[in-house]
């Protein structure tokens, strides 16, 4: 099954946990051991899984992201976001996260977050739920 997740980025720069709609589309699925593939398929925006505990991570991120990929960098992409391009790339277009006993997988203080990099938009994410 192929689901879809609409996420409403609020700034420019934007860390959203999609966890538990990730875990909704899980538990719908009724699959108990699997696999769940979370896809953006988007070029300015990504997914990871971090720390959900302390909202300074997510910001933290960011901020190093954009040490590595400031705004003004003397980019030749013509639309002006390259910036947003390569921490897309650095952070990904996609995570797996492991299903046992039909719930997901995840550390205590872990979150996928969705990462908007070129914000606000109206952003979509695809979650596949694999049985096996
Ligand atoms: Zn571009």
């Amino acid at each position: 099954m192929l689901e879809k997740v609409s996420v409403k980025t609020g700034s420019q720069f934007d860390f959203i946990d999609i966890t538990s709609q990730v875990s909704d589309i899980v538990k719908k699925s009724g699959v108990k051991q699997g696999l769940c593939c979370v896809h953006v398929s988007h070029t300015t925006a990504g997914v990871t899984i971090n720390e959900n505990a302390d909202p300074a991570v997510p910001r933290d991120i960011i901020m190093g992201l954009d040490k590595i990929a400031p705004l003004r960098g003397g980019y030749r992409h013509a639309e002006g976001n390259s910036a947003a391009h390569i921490k897309t790339s650095l952070v990904g277009p996609s995570i797996t996260v492991i299903i046992e006993d039909g719930r997901i997988i995840l550390g205590t203080w872990q979150s996928i977050f969705f990462c908007d990099f070129d914000g606000p938009r109206n952003r979509t994410v695809y979650v596949k739920v694999v049985s096996g």
